[in-house]
């Protein structure tokens, strides 16, 4: 309510100030863009009209406001009700606008001009009113199309969240289309109900932009039914009070359960309902995480499982499963989860153990409850036993090391013997490495993973090449390029050496013959290493001969590295085949002379022609003169028993002249060069360093 000061002078205002003051008033009134202009330009208009100390009220009391009671109420003990001002608008009807005191009411010239400014006032509100409703009718228009297209149900809500609009297809949701005025809450599932009141309340509560929202709602319909729905709710009119909130809902009921069951399948076992591997993984890693005391994993394999689905059928065998999945759920407890990893493999996480011993007692109850006879339901009667494998976060960092190590374990247990268990031991990891290599080896030759690099055996004198020993290198497809020393002793163990150094022995004597095609009678010799397995299996005479006639290599141009472990035991075979050997014009070289069993005495009845001296006496040359005169010595007597000495592992100069002062009179090592790739090996001939011409 407002008044003028009071005391201040007041002259009636003239026909000519009415008409200018109700221009003035009818301009701003055409330019109000909402109602507060409205009231705001009815205020100062009527402050000047009326007498000082008259008592008036600007108020937009619309016909629908008049009827919700809004419009003015005299105030209990107000002594002078003010009399309200109303106009007839077409189309609209009465409306108050204008409240105003008795006195003002009563002078006929006041009044006037106060009906005509509040006509003025109440036809800017209609056109105000009127676009609003127009922009509001284009709104819902398009959500409308939008979601008939879609198929989705709208719903726009009332402040009180009651449904003011539900768009046709909402009946199939609720159950019935007479929607209005219904409370939405009312509908929503009573466990989600206060969710849902603030979810609404937080797309209202929207500041500046419009806010959304959305939830998956169990609805309950009129029908008895409950679709679960998707719900997107937004703020309709952000601009304005923001009560009024738009929702679509997509029934997605059928979608939902499909997930469900495709996680439930994704994660579980369909046969034994237990948990599945990928689950497993999921759980165990969150034990590890999470777990303050060792986490374990048993890996529990049904022994022989293949013979109760041989004799008894798939039927029994299923059986079979699913109770071993029962018992394992009581001999591991409530606290463990147990899971079905494969076919007859189950595997039993527990966490938050003190000992590894309690794991050990666990998995003792498991080998126990599953030797116990199976009746199935046939009555066949079915005795089994388990091995178990058992793996703890006292070894492994992650799932999958456990799963890892525990496989290994089961592994150890399956060899073991049926119906026992066995904790890993780093010694399995070791082993399993080795049998991987050696599979992968198995495939090296096939698979074309082998190559030969060549190192040159020089003539001290000059440094020129006198031969070249053809080292192996395996290109290994995950681990990349691996040495002999990472795999020779396996290839020995599996008898993959024999396939493999027939490979070696072909391929050097293939690349000497290049060599020989390049310089002729100044070609380096090739010198191959035959390991003592090799050198003793079934044949190997034969094979070298046959290789020599293949590639057409001549005899002198090989020669055979042996190691002194050939002559430990006293073979008449080996003596025989280097006999032979050598008949034919092929060289025998002794390799890595000095670090075996070295008995000078069998170089004077071995059938040998040149001794490789280990880089160990080399590297001792420059520090020790006891070695020095050891080397000497053994040059000495090679050169007595008519044998050329190699002295390996040259590194330095200082090196090379210490060894040639011994009297040795050849020489390999880094000096000279590294082990080559073929192409590289006749590059660093051709360039000066290839056999001096005789
Ligand atoms: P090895 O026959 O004594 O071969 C010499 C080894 O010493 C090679 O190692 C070579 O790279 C390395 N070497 C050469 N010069 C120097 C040097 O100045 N300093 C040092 N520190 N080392 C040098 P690689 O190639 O690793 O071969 C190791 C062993 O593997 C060979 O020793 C040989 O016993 C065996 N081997 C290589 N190829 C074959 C093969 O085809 N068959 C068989 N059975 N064994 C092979
Ligand atoms: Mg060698
Ligand atoms: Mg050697």
């Amino acid at each position: 309510m407002s008044s003028r000061p009071r005391g201040a002078l007041y002259r009636p205002p003239s026909s000519a100030d009415v008409g200018r003051l109700l221009r003035d008033a009818a301009v701003e009134l055409a330019v109000a863009m909402d109602a507060a202009a409205v009231v705001e330009a009815l205020d100062r208009a009527v402050a000047r009209l009326t007498p000082p100390g008259s008592s008036y009220e600007v108020r937009i009391a619309l016909p629908e406001d008049l009827v919700t009671g809004s419009a003015y109420q005299p105030g209990q003990g107000e002594a002078t009700p003010l009399v309200p001002i109303t106009v007839d608008v077409r189309d609209v009807g009465q409306v108050g606008i204008l409240l105003v005191d008795h006195a003002s009411a009563a002078q006929p010239r006041l009044r006037c001009a106060l009906e005509a400014l509040s006509a003025q006032a109440a036809q800017a509100i209609q056109r105000i009113r009127l676009a609003e409703e127009v922009s509001r009718h284009r709104n819902l228009h398009q959500i409308e199309t939008l979601l008939d297209q879609t198929g989705d149900v709208v719903l726009i809500l009332d402040g009180q969240s009651r449904i003011r609009y539900a768009s046709p297809s909402a009946g199939t949701v609720f159950g019935t289309s007479a929607l209005r005025d219904v409370r939405l809450l009312d509908f929503i599932d009573a466990k989600q109900r206060a969710a849902a009141e603030f979810l609404l309340r937080h797309v209202r509560s929207g500041g500046a932009g419009p806010r959304t929202g959305r939830a998956d709602w169990t609805i309950r319909s009129v029908d008895g039914s409950t679709p679960l729905v998707e719900v997107c709710c937004r703020q309709l009119w952000p601009d304005e009070s923001g009560q009024e909130v738009a929702l679509t809902l997509r029934d997605v009921t059928a979608q939902r359960r499909l997930e469900h069951e495709l996680t439930e399948r994704k994660f579980h076992d369909q046969l034994t309902g237990l948990p599945n591997r990928a689950l497993l993984v999921e759980r165990t890693e969150h034990a590890i995480a999470t777990s303050a005391g060792i986490t374990a994993i048993l890996l529990i394999d049904i022994d022989d499982f293949g013979s109760v689905n041989d004799t008894f059928g798939h039927a029994v065998g299923d059986q079979v499963l699913t109770m071993a999945g029962r018992r394992l759920l009581d001999a591991v407890g409530p606290a463990g989860v147990v899971a079905r990893v494969s076919g007859d493999e189950f595997a039993a996480l527990i966490r938050d153990v003190d000992t590894a011993a309690d794991v050990e007692q666990t998995a003792d109850r498991i080998c126990h409850e599953l030797a116990a006879p199976i009746r199935t339901s046939i009555g066949t009667v079915v005795v089994c036993s388990a091995s178990v494998g058992i793996a703890t976060t006292l070894r492994a960092g992650s799932a999958q090391e456990l799963l890892r190590n525990a496989n290994l374990a089961l592994h150890s247990a399956r060899s073991a013997g049926a119906g026992r268990w066995r904790r890993y031991e780093p010694s399995m990891t070791d082993r399993l490495r080795q049998s991987q290599l050696r599979s992968a080896l198995a495939h090296a030759v096939d698979e074309g993973a082998l190559r030969l690099e060549y190192q040159p055996i020089v003539a001290l004198a000059t440094r020129r090449a006198v031969g070249c020993e053809a080292l192996l290198r395996w290109q290994h497809p995950t681990r990349g390029r691996l040495l002999p020393g990472e795999f020779i002793d396996i290839a020995e163990e599996s008898g993959l050496i024999v396939p493999i150094g027939e490979w070696v022995l072909a391929t050097a004597m293939a690349t000497a013959m290049r060599w020989c095609a390049e310089a002729a009678d100044r070609a380096p010799y090739v010198s191959v290493n035959v390991s003592a397995q090799q050198f003793r299996s079934d044949g190997f005479v034969e094979t070298v001969r046959r290789l020599l006639a293949q590639t057409g290599l001549p005899t002198r141009r090989l020669v055979l590295e042996i190691t002194e472990s050939l002559f430990l035991r006293d073979d008449d075979k080996v003596w025989d085949a280097l006999r032979l050997l050598r008949g034919d014009g092929v060289r025998i070289a002794i390799d890595d002379f000095g670090t075996g069993y070295s008995a000078l005495g069998y170089l004077r009845q071995t059938p040998l022609d040149i001794v490789k001296l280990d880089r160990l006496f080399v590297g001792g040359l420059d520090t020790s003169r006891r070695q020095r005169d050891l080397v000497e010595g053994i040059v000495r007597l090679t050169r007595t028993l008519g044998l050329d000495a190699v002295a390996e592992g040259i590194e330095t100069e200082q090196q090379l002249h210490l060894a040639a002062a011994t009297g040795c009179a050849y020489g390999q090592g880094y000096l000279f060069s590294a082990p080559m790739a073929p192409s590289e090996t006749l590059r660093w001939l051709s360039a000066g360093h290839g056999v001096a011409p005789s």
